[in-house]
């Protein structure tokens, strides 16, 4: 593509595409492995993987040959009929959750919203309706009425008002205000192990405890969202069992397809008695192609024995970060675990993203001061080691850009 064309591109979406995204002025047109490459033919290390979703980083010859293979198959009968893929899945993820059974659908949000859902279907079939759901501040799980409404960022809540009635937030980690808040009238305690969105901010074993606890004492169900921070993120194939949280349910997304859009909800079986045909569906939820997709990323992750790579990957970057973090006043704390980690700056993060871009680096802002990196899971340390560098010089361009930045 010519470089008139970028312009072309650009004139297109401001002219017919409804403005919602403050887009970086990069056209991306191919991957390779971790690499992504704009319009004008230059190379960029992606440390962002499309937000947690390219798991097996770009133009990966399994996930490429299975999805072309599916394409020309039989991609999509609905869910009318059996077809001999969604059943594999929901084995695979049974045995890695203890979570017998699985609800698919396309996206994190839709994951959320079923398990809240399905939380209300369960007080509902016990003929002792529960309303109420707890969350935490911080808390991002999607922008779906429901998802929304467990999210606690008043600036995406707030225009879309009034939300789901009856959810209470608590502060993340604060084991006291949890026990307050949960009762017997809690239907479902929703949580991040790992609070992407808001921070990475990672819960505490003793919370997890807590969250257990609180569950025990009313009833309440947990729902765990593992849609940024599971299937392998973070060196295991789910956070929860880091910090102690046994969920009833969890959410899925983003890394589960590699980049066709999957979402899944896994529920345990005392839940799963709860509903009857009909109660939820999806017109795509789990379809061949999203399913073999999957399937060729689970391969990758357990059979291909990605995840003790990514613990030990994950303890090399903190001690890299940390390094980094002390060559840079403007690094107020490093977080993160395996390959989810937030530098919190002292300041409003957005000029990193320019920054790191020129130096061929794609990260992230989130939370206002917070550089996030969530590569693919594929990564080597040497290709990890390069990306960090890049970050080393794009911090220190923003430092060097003083205030004005
Ligand atoms: N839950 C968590 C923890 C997320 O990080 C996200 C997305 O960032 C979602 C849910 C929503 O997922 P999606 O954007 O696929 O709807």
């Amino acid at each position: 593509m010519m470089a008139t064309e970028i312009g072309g591109v650009q004139a297109l979406e401001a002219q017919f595409i409804l403005q919602l995204y403050r887009r970086s002025p990069v056209t991306f047109v191919r991957g390779q492995g971790v690499r992504l490459y704009d319009a004008e033919g230059r190379e960029y290390l992606d440390l962002l993987s499309g937000i947690g979703v390219s798991s097996l980083g770009h133009a990966h010859p399994a996930l490429t040959r299975a999805v072309a293979d599916q394409a020309r198959t039989l991609i999509h009968t609905s869910n009318l009929f059996f077809h001999p893929l969604q059943g594999q899945l929901a084995e695979r993820l049974a045995s890695l959750s203890g979570l017998s059974r699985a609800f698919f659908c396309n996206s994190g949000a839709e994951a959320v919203e079923a398990c809240l859902k399905f939380a209300r279907r369960y007080w509902y079939t016990r003929g002792e309706p529960r309303a109420e759901f707890v969350a935490l501040d911080e808390s991002f799980h999607g922008r779906t009425f429901g998802s929304l409404s467990v999210t606690s960022d008043e600036h995406y809540r707030t225009p879309f008002e009034p939300l789901l009635p009856r959810v209470r937030f608590v502060p993340a980690n604060d084991r006291d205000a949890l026990l307050a808040a949960v009762s017997a009238e809690t239907a479902a305690v929703i949580a991040e192990p790992i609070q992407g969105e808001g921070g990475i901010r990672l819960l505490t074993p003793g919370f997890g405890a807590a969250i257990m606890e609180a569950s025990r004492k009313t009833g309440a169900l947990v729902i765990a969202d593992e849609v940024q921070c599971g299937l392998g993120r973070t060196g295991v194939a789910f956070r929860s069992s880091a910090i102690g949280l046994t969920p009833h349910m969890m959410a899925l997304g983003k890394a589960l397809g590699g980049g066709v859009p999957i979402g899944a909800a896994l529920i345990s079986e005392d839940v799963a008695k709860a509903m009857s045909i009909g109660d939820h569906g999806s017109t795509y939820g789990g379809n061949l192609l999203a399913c073999r997709a999957a399937l060729c990323v689970l391969d990758e992750l357990i059979d291909g024995g990605l995840m003790p790579q990514i613990a030990r990957l994950g303890r090399h970057i903190e001690s890299r970060l940390k390094a980094i973090a002390a060559a840079h006043p403007i690094v107020k704390e490093v977080r993160g675990a395996g390959l989810i980690w937030g530098l919190d700056l002292v300041r409003d993060a957005t000029p990193i993203v320019p920054a790191a871009l020129s130096q061929g680096l794609v990260v992230n802002r989130t939370a206002g001061t917070v550089v996030r990196l969530l590569p693919p899971l594929v990564i080597t340390i040497d290709e990890m080691d390069d990306g960090l560098t890049r970050l080393d010089a794009a911090l220190g361009i923003v430092e060097a850009q003083g205030g004005q930045a």
